[in-house]
This record gives C-alpha cells, sequence and structure tokens, in this order.
C-alpha cells in the first residue's frame, strides 16, 4: 500500500503550479453531497485549462492513482477514504456566439440551464434542478423529463493524457446515462459547445419553475443523497418474464423506473444503520447524518440481491463508487 509519505513530493510539485491550490487528507465526506467517506490523499483544483493539464502530467508521472471530481453529487467514497489524488477543474465561463453556447465544464449545470432559458434556447429547461458540474453532466449524460444533455452537444474537449483533443456527438457515443466518458475515464471534460434551438424564454421558464418545485419536494436541497442510486431499465433489455409483469402505465419514453422493481420487493423505508431508503420513493437512498458508505453497501446490496431473485435480472448502479478496492 502506498504510505502517506510517497505523496509529498507529488503535493509539493503541484503545489508549485500556478493557479493551482492543494489540500492534503481532505474527507471526501466533506466534497460530497452523500457527505460518507474518509480522506483523500490529495486535493488539487484548478480553474486554468493549462494548470490543468500540467496537474494531470504531474500527476501521471508520479504513478499515484487519480480521479476527477466535479461537485460530488453522484458519488459515493468509501469509508477508508481514496488513496489517491482528487483533480478538480473548475472554469466556469459560459459564452455565446449565435445558437452556439461554450461553457467550461466547471460551471453548474444550473448555471448553464439558467443562461439558456435566459436567451430564449430551448433544449435544456427541463434538466433544472439537476445538481451539479456540466463535466459530469456529459460525462454520464445527465437528463431529466425527457432531455438528455446529449441532445445539445455539438463538441466537447478533453484532454487524454497526452493532448487536447476535440469529439463531436458521435464520437462521445452518447447512450442512457452513459458517455464514452464513462468507459474512457483518463479522458477529462474541459469545455465543451452545446447548439440550441430558438425558444420562448418565459414559457422555458415557467415550465422550469414547475419542474423545480417538484423536484425541491422530492429532493430537498438539505438531502445527503445522491439522486437515483439505481439506472433506470431499458423496456427493450428486460428478461420476457420481467417485462410481463410490469403495467403499460409505467412504461415511459421506452424506460421502467427501477423504483417500480424496487418497490416491488419492499424497498421502501428499509434501513441499514443510517442509511435510509425514502418512504415515498424506492430508489432514492439518504444518508440520515450517522450513515457509513459501508452501511449504504449493505442497502444497495441486499436490494440487488432481492430484484434479482424475484425479476432475473441485475440492477445497475447510477452512482460513482470511489475508493472500494
Ligand atoms: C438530488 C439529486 C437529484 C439528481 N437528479 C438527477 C437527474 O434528474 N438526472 C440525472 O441525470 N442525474 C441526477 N442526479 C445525479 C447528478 O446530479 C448528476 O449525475 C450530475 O451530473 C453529477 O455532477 P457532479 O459534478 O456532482 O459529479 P460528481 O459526482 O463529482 O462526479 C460524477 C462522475 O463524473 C466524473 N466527472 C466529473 N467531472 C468530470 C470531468 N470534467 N471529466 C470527466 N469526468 C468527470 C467523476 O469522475 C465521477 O465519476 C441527481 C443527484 C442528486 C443529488
Amino acid at each position: 500500500m502506498t504510505s502517506d509519505a510517497s505523496f509529498y513530493p507529488l503535493a509539493a510539485r503541484l503545489q508549485a503550479l500556478p493557479h493551482v491550490s492543494v489540500e492534503r487528507k481532505v474527507p471526501l465526506s466533506r466534497l460530497t453531497r452523500f457527505a460518507v467517506g474518509g480522506p483523500a490523499e490529495i486535493l488539487a483544483a484548478t480553474r486554468d485549462p493549462e494548470s490543468f493539464v500540467r496537474m494531470r502530467r504531474l500527476t501521471d508521472q508520479s504513478g499515484m492513482p487519480w480521479m476527477v471530481l466535479g461537485d460530488g453529487t453522484n458519488v459515493i467514497a468509501a469509508d477508508e477514504g481514496y488513496r489517491g489524488v482528487v483533480l478538480r477543474y473548475t472554469g466556469s465561463r459560459i459564452s455565446l456566439a449565435g445558437s452556439t453556447v461554450t461553457v467550461e465544464v466547471g460551471a453548474s449545470l444550473q448555471s448553464m440551464v439558467d443562461f439558456t432559458i435566459r436567451r430564449g434556447l430551448a433544449g435544456i429547461h427541463t434538466m433544472t434542478g439537476i445538481p451539479g458540474g456540466v463535466g459530469a453532466a456529459i460525462y454520464g449524460n445527465a437528463g431529466a423529463y425527457g432531455n438528455s444533455i446529449s441532445g445539445c452537444v455539438e463538441k466537447v474537449r478533453c484532454f487524454d493524457g497526452a493532448a487536447i483533443r476535440d469529439f463531436d456527438r458521435a464520437a462521445c457515443h452518447f447512450a442512457y446515462r452513459e458517455s464514452v466518458f464513462k468507459v474512457r475515464k483518463e479522458w477529462t471534460i474541459l469545455s465543451a459547445e452545446l447548439r440550441f434551438e430558438p425558444g420562448n424564454p418565459v414559457e422555458m421558464a415557467q415550465q422550469a419553475a414547475s419542474i423545480r418545485e417538484i423536484r425541491d419536494s422530492k429532493y430537498p436541497p438539505s438531502m445527503r443523497c445522491a439522486g437515483s442510486i439505481f439506472k433506470n431499465l431499458l423496456f427493450a433489455e428486460l428478461p420476457d418474464a420481467a417485462a410481463a409483469r410490469v403495467p403499460a402505465s409505467v412504461v415511459r419514453e421506452g424506460k421502467v423506473p427501477s423504483a417500480w422493481f424496487l418497490e416491488q420487493v419492499g424497498a421502501k423505508g428499509m434501513r441499514v444503520g443510517g442509511i435510509q431508503v425514502a418512504a415515498y420513493h424506492a430508489n432514492l437512498i439518504y444518508n440520515d447524518g450517522g450513515g457509513t458508505a459501508r452501511d449504504l453497501r449493505a442497502v444497495a446490496a441486499e436490494l440487488k440481491r432481492r430484484v434479482r431473485e424475484e425479476f432475473e435480472f441485475e440492477l445497475e448502479e447510477e452512482v460513482q463508487y470511489v475508493g472500494f478496492g
């Protein structure tokens, strides 16, 4: 196992870079909305793209494990922490030319949603209230109420470890909550260009406000959670026996909420330690304040077991785990 001391030289080199802030032993519980997780050895952040590339190069050369973190709203970190380097790119400029928005991916998704609504650009206004940054939204092809970010992406700029590269939409291999960046985790997204159709700002703002109201009642802003723990299911990919049991009214845009299956196996209200499945939503698991990552994993494993035994398929996590061996 890597010793604490072996991180000193890298921390010093990162610290010496311009526009870079470095902290040691930062609790991941502080960096993630689920609020569990032990320390990361190094947290290094910058809002300057060139400094980010230099940070990545130094980290790669050191041979230390590393990961990129956005706002930590879709990550569950191990109680033991992460014996590696957490890199953050916080550049957040958003600009408009014609109908194309260029965004640095440290911007919050909400700030981009608001930017587009104000300018009458339609396409992501229904994604209002999804927490987190634009980088992770592209990485996980975030979406809600019929729109996903992939619908507007024209170009994604990333650092692949050797060079800055531009990908067009096809090269991003977007699918439901998937992209090429989930497979090639060494490709860090830095900025993107998104193109929008014209829309009515007043109507979009009204629709966004009513979506926001629903979301805030389902996910109170202070709730320590990661949104949906499990991905929804594509109806066409379900085993025949499971598909036959799904009421037609539950299927939306070809998908079945994993919450429906979880409800059938009695997930609502389940609790292990300080980790609780919401009584009103079977795919919402939250930390009541005293929870641990171990408890969360126990709940997730038990729910997957029940669904596997009852419906003969495997639920897949939407959340990203960090630091679990
Ligand atoms: C209350 C709540 C509701 C939610 N509702 C929705 C919803 O309706 N729809 C939806 O799609 N999601 C939803 N989510 C999930 C979450 O908000 C999104 O996945 C969001 O995009 C995560 O952003 P983040 O910056 O917090 O990412 P993080 O949690 O920090 O990171 C998530 C993943 O993205 C990777 N990543 C981050 N930045 C980059 C980058 N620059 N380059 C490459 N990889 C990167 C990380 O390595 C990590 O694997 C919800 C979450 C919460 C807490």
